[in-house]
């Protein structure tokens, strides 16, 4: 199973046009003849293998605002990347065009403002290079290579979720072109709906050319636990962390996370490739707290290891960045905002982890609450926060042949814990996009009907419509 069109070439736009395009681009062009088409329009998920008719790599807004028109003009669809992370792959598209925003990486810090402004093609290590030189940090995504631009759109839930809130809560202002080919600012004073339609809702409205965010005092170490369960132990250990994860103070966010032991030197080599549950647990406070508010989380049970350690800030949010090599690996990523985690889930949850068809494969268990929960269901498009976990459904595997199962081990997942969810999906993992219309409405509820408005107001045809599409009316 791959997700493409198998074999086609892709449709070439009229060179006359592009001649056009080219002669008001600062950027570059890249078409299917072009020797770097391969490379560029690759983006992480291997199991996307698509064939666009252009890819313009924007050097900036003037270049984004040409290639919108040009798409319009010319009647093709259009993906808009940003870090190229999107799990469907929705950052490229066969036969349309790809507004290619990845050189766009310019970040400037207002450390006296406690504000940074970041363009549309930054990734999370490059905010956190630049923030950390400051001492200050933008609630990110927790692996280092994705992009801002899609994770923020989508929400953004990381290490610092529930001390300062997702991505979006801190999104200040955003210059945005829309389908009209306008730049204009989202922000509390201009476009204020437009503003609200970013935190949450995605790709639907515009390109985003830069971001403006709150950034927050964090590090430059933190607190890292991070301690290993036997698989024998796995019901037991998350019984524990459902109660402790409603006692744990706001500075912690953590999660537990369902795997295959790695062969590493830390855990015991009878362990190796045996399931397991992971307790990893960041505190971004003040250090002389954070080994006490952890300590009955390393205490609980028989840990096969313990290496939790004080670390930097920059580092911790690399640590799982080995995990997810891009183009190589094929993954189909699922999600549930659980209601809680009774007994019968957590049963659910071991007995898929153990016959997970790849070692790769995760079930994380995020823990939810503080700062993430305070806003109401409609003070963001986001939607209802009240949910204690989220259950991130990661089907992680190396071989094309192991696609069909290790889909189905990720829809079963996703069908197995369905009695225990809100109803609300987490759309930045939206598995390849099969039930549009049912992962929205239960996403966004009450938003919905706003976000739609929002959708007629800034892109009426459904020009930017490879995404969670909110279809304007
Ligand atoms: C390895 C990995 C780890 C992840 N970890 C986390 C995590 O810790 N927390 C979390 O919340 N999510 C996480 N995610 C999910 C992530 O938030 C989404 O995959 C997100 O879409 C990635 O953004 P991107 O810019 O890299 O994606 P892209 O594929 O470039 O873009 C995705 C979509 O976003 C929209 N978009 C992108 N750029 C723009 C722009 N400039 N203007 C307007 N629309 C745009 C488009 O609709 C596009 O289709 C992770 C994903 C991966 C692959």
């Amino acid at each position: 199973m791959t997700a493409h069109s198998a074999g086609t070439a892709a449709t070439d736009v009229r060179d006359d046009s592009v001649r056009e395009l080219e002669s008001a681009f600062r950027g570059t062009l890249v078409r299917p003849a072009d020797e770097d088409y391969d490379t560029v329009r690759q983006v992480w998920n291997g199991m996307v293998d698509k064939r666009p008719a252009l890819i313009a790599r924007c050097a900036g807004a003037a270049d984004v605002i040409s290639a919108v028109n040009f798409a319009r003009e010319q009647g093709l669809p259009v993906a808009v990347r940003g870090g190229g992370h999107n799990v469907a792959g929705s950052g490229v598209c066969d036969d349309g065009l790809v507004i290619d925003l990845s050189p766009m990486n310019g970040v400037r810090v207002d450390p006296g403002g406690g504000t940074v402004r970041a363009e549309g093609g930054v990734t999370i290590g490059d905010l956190d290079h630049e923030t950390q030189a400051f001492g200050l940090a933008v609630p990110m995504g927790v692996v280092t290579a994705t992009g801002i631009a899609g994770l923020t759109l989508g929400g953004g839930i990381g290490w610092l979720r529930r001390r300062h809130g997702l991505s979006s809560d801190n999104l200040i202002s955003a210059d945005v072109v829309t389908a009209d080919g306008r730049l204009i600012i989202a922000s509390a004073e201009e476009n204020a709906d437009l503003l609200w339609g970013l935190q949450g809702g995605g790709g639907n409205f515009g390109v985003v050319t830069s971001f403006e965010y709150r950034a927050h005092p964090v590090g430059p170490d933190v607190f890292l636990a991070f301690v290993v369960h036997a698989g024998t132990d796995a019901a037991e250990a998350l019984r524990f962390y459902r109660e402790w994860a409603g006692t744990a103070p706001d500075e912690v966010s953590s999660f537990a996370i369902l795997w295959h032991a790695p062969e590493i030197d830390e855990i015991p080599a009878e362990h190796h490739h045996a399931p397991i549950v992971v307790y990893l647990a960041v505190h971004s406070g003040d250090g002389a707290h954070a080994q006490q508010d952890l300590a009955s989380l390393r205490e609980f049970g028989s840990p096969i290891a313990d290496l939790s350690d004080t670390l930097p800030y920059l580092e911790v949010q690399q640590f799982f960045d080995a995990d997810y090599p891009a183009h190589e690996m094929r993954y189909y990523w699922k999600s549930h905002h659980l209601a809680g985690l009774p007994d019968d889930a957590i049963t659910a949850l071991v007995d898929l982890n153990e016959n997970s068809p790849s070692l790769h494969s995760t079930l994380d268990v995020w823990q939810l609450g503080g700062a993430f929960g305070r806003p109401g269901p409609g003070d963001t498009a986001f939607g209802d926060r009240s949910a204690p976990f989220l259950l991130g459904i990661e089907s992680n595997w190396e071989r094309p042949e192991d696609d069909d199962a290790c889909v189905e081990w990720g829809r079963a997942a996703f069908r197995a814990l369905e009695p225990f969810s809100t109803g609300a999906q987490y759309l930045n993992f939206p598995g390849l996009y099969e039930d549009p219309d049912e992962m929205l409405r239960g996403s966004f509820g009450a938003n919905f009907d706003r976000l739609v408005a929002c959708k007629n107001r800034y892109d009426p045809t459904n020009l930017f419509r490879l995404n969670p599409n909110i279809p304007p009316t």
